[in-house]
């Protein structure tokens, strides 16, 4: 595992053209544009903020996990990390980080991976693919569910062991701590607020989040 770089921004909140609270369970989609800034604030700490980003002119050029992981040689994202595309354009660059490490392997939870992974009786319980079949159907502008591919869990602790398997753990996140980026191109931005009540990335206890953006 590599030493935590933590990064704080310059930026200051009062000056930011946007700001949006979003609760635990909910969603949000929004368009970040090139040279603007964009944080996802973990308000109270220990929360999940599953996020995908599209190319803003074509959504068939998204975000790839595969792809951002082999340019940079490493499985965690933090500061520096470009976000690339699935054709190799980098959407957006972390520029600060005050949690020092995200997650892009772990994938998105669903009804079905709660079944596989907890329980049967499980399969109720709202999910991340829930909320961003809604989102993305409530954003229409074509984009469905075969669009919903790779995220990043921002804040989320999902380390590698030894012997190569994934393992959900503690957040090592805390109230306050921020992720933030900048936009190298137009993108979309789409984010499920992680309503999982059944691992311990958000201590069982699913918390808002805050969306800001700044101007260039
Ligand atoms: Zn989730």
């Amino acid at each position: 595992m590599s030493a935590k770089v933590l990064v704080e921004s310059g930026l200051d909140a009062a000056r930011a053209i946007y700001r949006q609270t979003v609760l635990a369970g909910d969603g949000w989609c929004g368009e970040v544009q090139a040279g603007q800034t964009f944080r996802i604030v973990d308000l109270h700490g220990n929360q999940a903020a599953d996020t995908l980003f599209y190319n803003a002119r074509d959504y068939a050029d998204r975000y790839s996990a595969q792809r951002t992981i082999r340019e940079q040689g490493g499985i965690y994202l933090t500061t520096g990390t470009r976000l690339y595309t699935e054709r190799g354009s980098v959407l957006m660059t972390i520029v600060a980080d005050t949690c020092g490490r995200h997650d892009t392997l772990g994938g998105a939870c669903a009804m079905e991976s709660n079944m596989v992974r907890y329980a049967l009786d499980k399969r109720h319980m709202h999910a991340c693919r829930n909320t961003f079949l809604k989102v993305t159907r409530e954003w229409g502008r074509g984009l469905e569910k075969r669009d919903i591919t790779s995220n990043i869990n921002f804040f989320m602790n999902v380390p590698v062991t030894p012997e190569g398997k994934l393992t959900f753990e503690d957040g090592v996140s805390d109230a306050g701590k921020y992720v933030e980026m900048k936009a190298e191109m137009d993108t979309l931005v789409v984010i499920s607020n992680c309503p999982q009540l059944n691992n311990p990335c958000n201590a069982y206890n699913p918390t808002p989040i805050e969306v800001l953006i700044w101007g260039r």
